[in-house]
């Protein structure tokens, strides 16, 4: 099949199995692996990144919103799966029928959550406390943060199962950053014995991401929501991770054209590459169309049988130029790696991410659903993505 496509992601199931192990070797006892497949299992290809990690036994997933925590739960039905964002109070039924866990944003949003469970049901949730991201939760630095935990424990329609929080530079090392991530460490702990001392207590206090597990371990969180280094990049592109993981995804397209041009001549619309002598330029079958961002254009570098080859000029929708001048044997039909290795050479998304002024997770979230995921495990192909 893959003589027709134009391009293609493959999904390496036994790097993300890999990884997995990997990560929970780092986790203490008391830590269950949670894994966030939010976002497409970021870009990665929700049905078969879930379906593997349940057959490894996983039970903890996060996702974004209802409609993942409803798909999501076709392909890990045993799952415990918490919703991480806001979902609107008149959700509520959808939520119970999929046993989703929610998260809690604010008081309001509790009790209208809990004002729309029907009679003799329970909506299952966690709290959301802010200690420092300032995105969504019950702000913990607040004098009525102590009240309105205790007004949520109060509602009768739903069981707060957690509490958890989100770190705003766990990926950074400067000393103020590092200082920072542990004030907010210390305010979740602080704040949950406040709640045991008046006799509300938690099943989950969480408050590991990525870069928590890797710079900032800490027994006492009940869950590791691992996102970033499930897939096998970097939380941050500038820090090693402790970890022997492993990228998850690799992405390919096509040569569909061969020619020389000479010096004076252009490539692609705005004129943006002139030739300077005589140059082998290829076309290749990919465009920011597919979430090979433009702003790559006269940047990125692919790999053509194992060498690097530089972008020409600005990159089209559909279709880009790349100069192949050191290639001698290149032909249509040939192999662009655009993501991943080829021979002795190798391109992350982070090194994409890094020409472009992004985050190795934006390249791979990007990665558009024109771009069928090709999911290979044992050196097999288990699932090709079908785009008609
Ligand atoms: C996305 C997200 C994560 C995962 O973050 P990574 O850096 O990819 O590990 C964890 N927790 C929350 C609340 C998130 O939104």
């Amino acid at each position: 099949m893959q003589y027709r496509r134009r391009a293609w992601a493959e999904i390496d199931l036994d790097a993300l199995t890999h990884n997995v192990k990997m990560i929970q070797e780092k986790l203490s006892e008391n830590t269950k692996f949670c894994a966030v497949v939010k976002a497409n299992a970021y870009g990665h290809g929700e049905e078969y990144i879930c379906r593997t990690l349940s057959e490894l036994g996983i039970e903890f997933y996060a996702v974004s919103s209802i409609e993942e925590g409803i798909r999501i739960r076709n392909y890990c039905p045993e799952g415990e799966i918490l919703l991480l964002g806001y979902t609107p109070p008149e959700c509520v039924n959808l939520l119970i029928q999929g046993n989703l866990i929610q998260t809690i944003v604010s008081v309001e949003h509790a009790k209208k959550l809990s004002e729309n469970v029907p009679e003799n049901k329970q909506l299952r949730c966690h709290v959301k406390l802010d200690t420092g991201m300032g995105r969504i939760g019950i702000r913990a630095n607040s004098e009525r943060c102590q009240q309105e935990l205790e007004e949520i424990s109060k509602l009768k329609n739903l069981t707060i199962e957690g509490i958890f929080t989100h770190y705003a530079v766990s990926d950074d090392d400067s000393p103020e950053n590092i200082a920072y991530t542990k004030k907010q460490e210390d305010l979740l702990f602080r704040t949950v014995e406040q709640c045991a001392e008046r006799g509300i207590l938690f099943k989950h206090v969480h408050c590991l991401n990525s870069a928590g597990i890797c710079y900032h371990p800490q027994p006492k969180s009940t869950l590791a929501r691992a996102g970033i280094i499930l897939y096998g990049l970097k939380p941050n592109a500038n820090l090693a991770v402790p970890m022997d993981t492993r990228p998850v995804l690799s992405f390919y397209s096509r040569i569909s054209h061969v020619k020389m041009i000479h010096s004076g001549d252009c490539i692609s619309y705005g004129r943006t590459y002139t030739a300077k002598t005589s140059t082998k330029i290829a076309t290749v079958t990919v465009g920011y169309a597919d979430g090979y961002s433009r702003l790559l254009s006269n940047r990125g570098e692919v790999l053509v049988h194992g060498q690097r080859c530089r972008i020409t000029g600005n990159i089209c929708m559909d279709q880009m130029m790349i100069d192949v001048s050191n290639i001698p044997e290149v032909s249509v039909g040939d192999v662009v790696t655009l993501i991943g290795k080829d021979g002795n050479s190798c391109i992350t998304a982070d090194n994409l991410a890094e020409l472009y002024g992004t985050i190795g997770y934006e390249v791979v979230c990007g990665i558009s659903k024109r771009i069928p995921r090709i999911f290979i495990q044992q050196g097999k192909i288990i699932h090709e993505e079908e785009l008609f």
